[in-house]
């Protein structure tokens, strides 16, 4: 599958910043990771910690999955609003999954601060109204965030005007949240556990797989043999090649920066990350080298093709978008780009293992949360690799659907 396409920001400005070797002769591990991207680098990232023998594949060049697409907000804020998601796990479950993805912020920064990683930001997000008939949702949505101890306050007309300079009926705002690069965040935990004995290996196609009791067997395109313990896919969106049950909706989803704004240009306040209630929802943040990043107008996915004819004809109108909400804030796109991206019925991930296919786990964050929901998978599946119990793997097991 294309996963993207256009120039993406992170892969123009970092580069291709690290060579990894191809697979060229048969290999044992402990586990195997395969996927390359953001979810896989996490989970081998906390497997070697554990001191667990891990080799990650990937068929493509490290982190040139969805991961250098994307726009790469860490939320704790799921696709769908704790006030439904209550009704569709259950209020236990619904409110749990918010407090991992808030966790899992934080895990994400502790991760940085040891592997010395600097690109990543805590940020505060702001829930805006789309339109005024969304006020009355914000306020149930504030109300039983709050109940349940998430730090936020409800903002009105006025208060948004003052602070963020834009105009919408009312706000959540929420003291939780952060931004990173994640493509050099993949680069940089792996680089971070090599020397520590991970394997990695890229432009290495897996073509088979054998899920045996007590193994897995792997073999690529080249006919070169991998045996492990375990498997962890952590295949992002082309997991669909590998499982039966319809667990992900497809979409094309739309992202443009601007060039950069002289010296320390301020945009608006404490550059919140930005976004609203409409569906597809808009969303916008800014970059440490003062750039506005301004994202959504998915589409249902059809084929890569079309997906990318419509670059230039959403570059305009996320443009229209930014210049309405900001008409005094000068914005000149310089990059745009598209991604495939995937969501489920009730907003959560795909965790854990997946009866048909025996010692395997899957890491398969979908949604707007992909990243922080990539942490909170790699922290389950080492747990359950190490024969821990974790009892948050049911909140999202393939058994729900
Ligand atoms: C435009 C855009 C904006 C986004 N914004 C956000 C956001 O703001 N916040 C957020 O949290 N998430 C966001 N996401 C989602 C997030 O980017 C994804 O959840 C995340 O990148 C997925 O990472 P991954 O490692 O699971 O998948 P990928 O990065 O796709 O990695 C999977 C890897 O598996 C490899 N693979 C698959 N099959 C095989 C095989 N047979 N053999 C070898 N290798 C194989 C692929 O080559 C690929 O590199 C966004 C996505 C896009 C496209």
């Amino acid at each position: 599958m294309d996963l993207s396409s256009g120039y993406p920001f992170w892969l123009i400005r970092d580069g291709l910043p690290f060579d990894y070797p191809m697979l060229d002769a048969d290999i044992e591990a402990e586990v195997i990771v395969l996927g390359g991207g953001i979810s896989g680098a996490l989970a081998a990232w906390h497997l070697s910690e554990a001191g667990i023998d891990t080799i990650v594949v990937d068929k493509r060049s490290i982190g040139l999955g969805s991961t250098c697409a994307s726009t790469a907000l860490l939320q704790y804020e799921i696709d769908t609003p704790l006030s439904e998601l209550q009704h569709k796990t259950g209020l236990p479950a619904a409110v749990r999954s918010y407090k991992l993805c808030e966790e899992s912020i934080g895990g994400i920064a502790a991760i940085a601060d040891q592997i010395g990683f600097s690109g990543f930001e805590f940020r505060k997000s702001l829930y805006f109204a789309a339109s005024e008939k969304d006020n009355a949702f914000l306020q149930r949505e504030y109300k039983i965030r709050k109940e349940h101890g998430f730090d936020l306050t409800l903002l009105n007309r006025s208060d948004i005007k003052n602070a963020y300079r834009f105009d919408a009926g009312s706000a959540i705002l929420s003291q939780a949240g952060a931004q990173i690069d994640a493509y050099r965040f993949t680069h940089a935990l792996l680089q971070y556990s090599i020397p520590k004995g991970l394997r990695v290996f890229d432009r290495t196609e897996i073509k088979k797989i054998v899920h045996g009791k007590d193994n897995v067997r792997l073999k690529t395109a080249a006919g070169i043999q991998l045996k492990a313990r375990y498997l962890v896919y952590a295949t992002g969106y082309e997991v669909q090649n590998y499982i039966d049950k319809k667990i992900v909706n497809l979409d094309s989803t739309y992202a443009i920066i601007s060039e950069q704004a002289n010296g320390n240009a301020e945009f608006w306040k404490e550059d919140v990350i930005i976004w609203n209630t409409a569906d597809p929802y808009l969303y916008m943040r800014n970059t440490s080298d003062r750039r506005i990043l301004v994202g959504g107008r998915d589409e249902k996915f059809s084929s890569p093709h079309r997906r990318d004819k419509m670059i230039k004809r959403k570059k305009n109108l996320l443009t229209r978008d930014f210049q309405k909400l900001f008409p005094s804030i000068p914005f000149k796109p310089e990059f745009s780009w598209t991604g495939t991206f995937g969501s489920t019925a009730d907003g959560l991930p795909f965790i854990g293992p997946y009866k048909k296919l025996a010692s395997s786990f899957f890491a398969l964050g979908f949604g707007g949360n992909g990243i922080t929901f990539s942490q909170i998978a790699a922290v389950i599946i080492r747990d359950a690799i190490l024969g821990k119990k974790n009892p948050d793997m049911e909140l999202f097991s393939f058994e729900r659907i």
